[in-house]
């Protein structure tokens, strides 16, 4: 067993509600001496997200409508009162902060059809995604 490894991501966002295929970045963020072990992508914000799903243009469309569905915004939300953002905060928190992926052969091994989705909840902005890798 090696020692961790941390690398941060920057993703500019573009629109208040977004989702950006990060898989690529977060390839690139695992060391090439790391053959097995496990990446955690963690998202340091509390009006974003982090999920593994397929990344077709209809199916983010669909997610982003969704997600709008389950938690529409102004409902009366008391934190809308101080941020005007409570509808970030609740949709972040259906997909959660990070998802955790076995590396195989120095990348991570993911299905044929899995992406890693960033969800932007209340940009644009910077946002910052953490990489961390266990070696096995
Ligand atoms: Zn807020």
């Amino acid at each position: 067993m090696g020692r961790s490894m941390h690398t941060s991501i920057t993703v500019e966002t573009t629109d208040r509600v977004s989702v950006h295929d990060i898989t690529d970045n977060v390839s690139e963020a695992i060391p090439v001496e790391v053959g097995q072990g496990l990446c955690t992508v963690f998202v340091p914000h509390t009006t974003a997200g982090v999920t593994i799903n397929e990344a077709e243009s209809r199916l983010i469309d669909d997610m982003e409508s969704k997600l709008a569905d389950l938690v529409p915004t102004g409902q009366g939300y008391g934190h809308d009162e101080i941020d005007d953002n409570a509808d970030a905060h609740l949709r972040s928190m259906l997909l959660g902060q990070s998802v955790t992926i076995p590396i195989t052969t120095g990348d991570v091994n993911l299905g044929t059809w899995q992406s890693i989705l960033l969800f932007e909840g209340d940009g644009p902005r910077t946002r910052t995604v953490e990489v961390a890798v266990i070696p096995a």
